[in-house]
């Protein structure tokens, strides 16, 4: 490869694929998309995750051009969208209604993009065999689409996404009408495709397991704008907001004042509670602040421990659920307004018990109101 060569190469594995810059799209006075700006790398898995009306399905559908934005701009591959129709973007989608035609066989409904471009028969036929086979069905060809499972429409849906090899595959929701076990079927042939062919992928879910399991980055959205993008791991330990702790499995979020007396950082809630936490810099003496502590970090005792390296506070037993691998416990403590919720291994306390509640310091996360 010469050297202008290989710089070019170096450029297009680094470039991100989609650019969103300064992204507004309103509906009368709400703003669906509230001046976004995005950039997603090369054969990253990425999931945009938010609640309902966040405004995720309105970004991923700027990005395919089935909305047309009101201002900023959309840059895949580099180049600005602004006026490329859908279907020169190279992008495959599947939403949650797939949109397949049941009566057509699944041949002809994965042919359907291919005919569109006006590729020839024996190509076609080469594709859509590959992409069935990508897909995990390769004998399924000729079956009439309204005769298959619900999964197996979905990995027809899939198949006629990558028919015609797109760089870009749009996911929004697609798993969402289906039970438990097929949405986490779904969700590892997702993780398994990536993993195989070179795309990628953009996804739009509100169940934040799936946007753990799947994603190298997730963007969590409220009200039409981004406010965290980091990687499961790091949006869950180490969340910028209560909104993005909270949306974000179980976690306790206390407000509170941040105290620092005499090298013994703690945080005491405007009622009184007080439990030690671990300096952080970001907040200083007499702050306004959020403490978060995940229900699984919080152990349950009988009694206050001896063990120096915990904190902890009194509390009382007010619900207890058996989930299974964990048992649930809302806890009423002195001084705190709501319960503190617990994920526990241990199930011997009923409601009315009253126990002591033990974590690390260093596993309080504060965020500064
Ligand atoms: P999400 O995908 O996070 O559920 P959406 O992107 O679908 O959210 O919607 C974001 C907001 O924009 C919502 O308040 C929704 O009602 C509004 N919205 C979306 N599409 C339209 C439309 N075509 N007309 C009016 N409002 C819309």
């Amino acid at each position: 490869m010469s050297n202008t060569q290989s710089i070019e190469k170096d450029a297009e594995t680094s470039r991100p694929v989609v650019k969103l810059s300064g992204v507004i799209k309103s509906y009368g006075s709400l703003n669906a998309i509230d001046n976004v700006d995005l950039e997603i790398r090369p054969r990253e898995l990425f999931t945009l995750l938010g609640p309902s009306g966040s405004g995720k399905s309105t970004v991923l559908r700027a990005i395919a051009g089935l909305v047309s934005i009101d201002s900023g701009h959309v840059h895949i591959k580099g180049e600005d969208v602004l006026n490329v129709p859908t279907f020169k973007r190279n992008i495959g989608m599947v939403f949650q209604s797939l949109a397949l035609f049941p009566h057509m066989s699944v041949f002809d409904n994965i042919a359907f993009p291919l005919r569109m471009r006006r590729i020839g028969r024996g190509e076609i036929v080469q594709k859509v065999a590959e992409s069935l086979d990508i897909v995990r069905l390769p004998d399924i060809a000729q079956r009439k689409v309204h005769e298959l499972s619900g999964g197996q429409q979905q990995r027809v849906a899939l198949a006629r996404a990558l028919v015609y090899n797109p760089s870009l595959l749009l996911l929004d929701e697609p798993f969402g009408a289906l039970d438990k076990r097929l949405r986490e079927e779904m969700q590892l042939e997702i993780v398994r495709l990536h993993r195989e062919i070179d795309v990628t992928i953009i996804n739009v879910t509100h169940d934040q397991v799936e946007a753990m399991i799947l994603s190298d980055r997730i963007g969590v959205m409220n009200h039409g704008k981004i406010v965290q993008v980091e990687s499961g791991e790091d949006l869950y330990r180490r969340p910028k907001t209560k909104f993005v702790a909270e949306f974000l499995g179980r976690a306790n979020c206390i407000d509170g004042t941040y105290r620092d007396n005499n090298g013994d950082p703690h945080v005491v809630t405007s009622a009184g509670a007080a439990f030690s936490v671990a300096g952080n810099s970001d907040v200083s003496d007499g702050l306004q602040c959020t403490a978060i502590i995940r229900a699984e970090d919080i152990e349950l005792h009988e009694a206050r421990t001896d063990d120096n390296g915990l904190t902890g506070i009194a509390a009382k037993v007010e619900l207890r659920l058996f989930e299974g691998e964990a048992v649930y416990y809302e806890l009423i403590v002195d001084g705190l307004k709501y319960p503190l919720r617990v994920a526990s291994k241990t199930s011997r306390f009923s409601p009315g018990s009253e126990v002591w509640l033990a974590w690390r310091a260093e596993q309080v996360w504060l965020v500064k109101d």
